[in-house]
């Protein structure tokens, strides 16, 4: 046995909401071969398993009877490449961010606009991250995960994966694949994605008109730091619900009683909402209870002032869907994973 278990360990350090439950078992793998050994010790122990990247998408609301797998396996590699794309992978431990930025310096392209998502490479494929326009979907090839429910090693095609928006086959399952590397194929060249008008203003303001990839890398992390709370200042987890979709007729009936309303086409019938611009427009921007509270320059974000417990913040989120869908009857749907 080359695993370190450890019993009744404390998740207030591997969560970025920093709430203090406790895992009934935990177990930090750097090696994919200790995934096997794993499955095998919770089978004995009749412990369901639970994984663990960097705690960045979870809400948790009570002790975790499980099994707790936090996946620390690191490396990446380049796998081919051509003189137009560069087909590259990385474990599932890896810092996701650090990896974006590896595949810059080597001129690739694709992932730019999805820099300083904090997290783990194995998680990314989980609600298909997106960020200014592009989604882990655009750029992904594959990846390799163990099935805890046959104890066989399977690979994922695009199609396997079922992707849509923050939504992934892994995501709809959860617990049951363990990912362990993930592919990308990465241009060397081609367009990038501007669309959206902060990073584009802020090319404009820094008189920058045909930037580089790591221009645009760059770009976003400064907004980004600008504007989100950092989890290890103030404790959150990003946006806590997904921007909801709805009928155009919905939006247009919406609009009139709400001239500001922010609609972005989604297809021939159906418009994205701004969630945060609902949350703000009902007057829960800055919004505190206890240390369970509404950033306050992010309606978007729930924050954890210090020692609010998991079931304060669901509360609280519960509170504000209530309240949305009584003003404007959309139904806000939670984003992080709550457990
Ligand atoms: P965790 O929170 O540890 O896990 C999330 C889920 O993935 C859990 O169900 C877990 O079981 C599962 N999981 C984790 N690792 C694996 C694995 N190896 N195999 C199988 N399942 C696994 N998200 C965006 O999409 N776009 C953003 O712009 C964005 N910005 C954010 C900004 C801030 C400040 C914060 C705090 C969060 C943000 N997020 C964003 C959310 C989050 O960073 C991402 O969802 C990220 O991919 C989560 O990674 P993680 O390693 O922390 O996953
Ligand atoms: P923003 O630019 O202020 O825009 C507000 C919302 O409008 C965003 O949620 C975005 O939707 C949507 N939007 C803006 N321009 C759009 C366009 N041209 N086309 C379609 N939709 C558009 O958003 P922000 O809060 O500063 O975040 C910037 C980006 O980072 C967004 O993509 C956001 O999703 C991402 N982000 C995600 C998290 C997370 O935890 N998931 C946290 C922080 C930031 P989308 O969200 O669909 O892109």
């Amino acid at each position: 046995m080359t695993l370190k278990l450890l019993c009744q360990h404390s998740l207030r350090s591997y969560n970025s909401f920093a709430v203090d439950v406790r895992a009934q078992c935990f177990v930090q793998l750097s090696k994919d071969t200790q995934c096997l050994e794993v499955l095998k010790h919770a089978q004995q122990q009749n412990l369901p398993i639970w994984v663990l990247g960097g705690g960045t998408n979870l809400l948790l609301t009570q002790d975790v009877p499980a099994l707790v797998v936090h996946m620390a396996t690191r490396g990446w590699r380049v796998l081919e490449e051509t003189e137009s794309v560069l087909l590259v992978e990385a474990a599932a431990g890896e810092s996701w961010h650090e990896f974006v930025l590896w595949t810059l310096l080597l001129g690739g392209q694709g992932l730019e606009n999805l820099s300083l998502i904090p997290g783990t490479v194995g998680a990314a494929p989980v609600q298909n991250i997106g960020a200014y326009g592009v989604e882990l979907k655009d750029t992904f090839l594959g990846l390799t995960a163990l099935d805890f429910y046959t104890g066989q090693w399977c690979d994922f095609s695009w199609a396997d994966c079922h992707f849509a928006y923050r939504e992934s086959v892994f995501k709809q399952q959860p617990n049951r694949w363990l990912i362990t590397r993930v592919r990308f194929v990465l241009k060397r060249q081609g367009s990038l994605q501007l669309g959206y008008a902060a990073l584009r203003e802020r090319l404009e303001y820094l008189k920058i008109q045909q930037p580089t990839a790591l221009e645009v890398s760059q770009v976003i992390c400064s907004i980004r730091q600008e504007k989100l709370p950092d989890p290890k200042v103030l404790a959150n987890a990003g946006s806590f619900f997904k921007n909801p979709i709805v009928s155009k007729t919905k939006a247009a009936k919406l609009a009139q009683q709400y001239p500001g309303l922010i609609t972005y086409p989604v297809s021939r019938t159906e418009v994205k909402l701004a969630a945060g611009w609902l949350i703000e427009q009902a007057g829960w921007k800055g919004f505190r209870d206890g240390d369970a509270g509404v950033h306050r320059l992010q309606a978007l974000v729930l924050v954890n002032y210090g020692t609010a417990s998991g079931a304060a913040l669901l509360s609280l989120a519960t509170r504000i869907q209530q309240d949305i869908w009584q003003r404007f009857e959309v139904l806000l749907e939670i984003e992080p994973v709550v457990f």
